[in-house]
């Protein structure tokens, strides 16, 4: 690819915010040979999906896990030369429930290895197969679509899907996939996941998970993609003023001028840079109505010898959903994650307690379980937006010429996800070019 500075389109854009989406829209405008400047306020890039380091170990900020169907995601990591198939765990459609319910899509085409895994699963009924199976044919006759959006509970109970079916199907892969709990979760945004995942190709069905830390995962490669073609990435450099000028956009962080902006922030964060503007005023307001749903990641780290059954382990009727075994994905034996996801009422638990009964869970799992060398929880307080029935989500374009949205939040078919985040970045990309 030639170098940007040997290239002058007179098109100059600077992108804040260095999570999936602000670092998938620099990639897609380097490679249109655009040139960018993407400001990062904090030290590390992605966002939302970082790394961190605990205990000199390079962990996640909270565990993450793809799906086959992150088509632009898998995408992008190619682009940069992260490979998907070397950094991600790659395993058919598997949902376990130690002793309680098991689930496991065979190598079949689609939707056969769906309809093979739900007549093959543990733990369901005959009558609750057969219902799932009548669902998910009533969902593919109408397309996915539903009349009006509603909670996924009333869609579920309009369909008679019931008992374990809900408990260890739906309601899990509900609260994974929209980060929002059934009984308030959009039913049409969930569709949008299943029709995604489990109507498409054998491969979208698949679980993904990371075996390196996120930020090799596409964060660190994408930055070294875009400074090895001339762009720039500034961690540690934050935005704390916008303004338009009438030689383009003028940013606190520097002296230069710009023809374009990507506002790559998550909703809570970009409300101060768009103060200068009035015409932005209906855009503050949708991103200001957009409620967020916490995720907590509880890593406890055991002697070596200790491990799960498999990488993902279900849990219910207590605080953790997923245990993840980070010794078969990331060869760390011992150290176990525990995912609890959307709001609940471990958010008033203090960290040492959570960890506490986070332990004591396992160990009536795992018998004779040792006390954790040590545990650390991460509390994501705003992880995601609570992705509700017919929420309005502001649009990549915006009323101010030349400015635009990216991000997780923005008004796409799917729940706030790396790929809606990365998606959104290459659509506010493809804006620019187009302007
Ligand atoms: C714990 C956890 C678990 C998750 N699990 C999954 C999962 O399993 N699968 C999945 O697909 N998704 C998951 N998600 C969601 C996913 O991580 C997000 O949807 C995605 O990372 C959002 O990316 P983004 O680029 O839209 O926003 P962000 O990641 O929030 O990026 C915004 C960036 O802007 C920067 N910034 C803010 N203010 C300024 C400023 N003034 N100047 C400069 N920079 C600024 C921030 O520091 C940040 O780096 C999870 C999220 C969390 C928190």
């Amino acid at each position: 690819m030639d170098r940007l500075e040997d290239l002058d389109h007179g098109v100059n854009v600077a992108v804040i915010g260095a999570g999936w989406a602000g670092l998938a829209a620099a990639v897609a405008l380097t490679q249109a040979k655009i040139r960018v400047s993407v400001f990062e306020a904090a030290r590390h890039l992605g966002g939302r999906a970082r790394t961190v380091e605990i205990e000199g170990v390079k962990l996640d900020n909270g565990q993450h896990i793809l799906i086959g169907a992150y088509r632009e995601t898998l995408r992008l990591m190619r682009v940069v030369g992260a490979d998907p198939d070397k950094l991600l765990l790659r395993a058919p459609l598997a949902i376990e429930y130690p002793g309680k319910f098991s689930l496991r899509a065979p190598r079949l085409r689609a939707p056969l290895h769906l309809a093979a895994a739900l007549l093959t699963a543990r733990g369901l009924s005959w009558g609750e197969r057969m219902a799932a199976l009548r669902f998910m044919q009533a969902m593919r006759r109408h397309a996915y679509r539903i009349a009006a959006d509603m909670p996924v509970v009333e869609l579920l109970a309009q369909h008679g899907q019931a008992g374990a079916l809900t408990r260890y199907l739906w309601e899990p892969l509900c609260v994974s996939a929209l980060n929002t709990p059934a009984a308030c979760a959009s039913a049409q945004i969930f569709l949008n996941v299943l029709r995604d995942a489990l109507d498409g190709a054998r491969e979208a069905s698949d679980f993904l998970i990371p075996r390196a830390d996120l930020g090799q995962l596409f964060p660190e490669p994408a930055a070294q993609f875009v400074r090895a073609n001339g762009g720039s990435v500034r961690p540690g450099t934050p935005v704390r003023t916008l303004d338009q000028t009438e030689s383009g956009f003028a940013l606190d962080a520097g002296p230069e001028r710009y023809s374009h902006v990507i506002l790559a922030l998550g909703p809570h964060q970009i409300d101060p840079l768009l103060d200068r503007f009035a015409a932005l005023a209906p855009v503050r307001q949708s991103v200001a109505a957009l409620a967020c749903e916490p995720i907590y990641t509880c890593y406890l780290q055991y002697p070596p010898g200790i491990a799960m059954p498999q990488a993902m382990t279900g849990f219910d009727g207590g605080s953790i959903q997923w245990i993840f075994d980070r010794g078969r994905l990331n060869a760390i034996p011992g150290l176990l994650a525990a995912v609890i996801s959307a709001r609940g009422a471990h958010q008033s638990a203090s960290q040492d307690t959570l960890a506490g009964s986070i332990h004591r869970e396992l160990s009536a799992f795992l018998p004779g379980l040792p006390a954790p060398l040590w545990s650390r929880v991460i509390a994501e307080k705003r992880a995601t937006f609570s992705c509700r029935p017919g929420i309005a989500r502001p649009e990549n374009r915006t009323p101010v010429e030349h400015l635009y949205l990216a991000g997780d939040y923005t008004d796409s078919d799917y729940p706030a996800t790396l790929e809606s985040a990365v998606r959104s970045g290459l659509l506010a990309a493809d804006l620019v070019q187009r302007s």
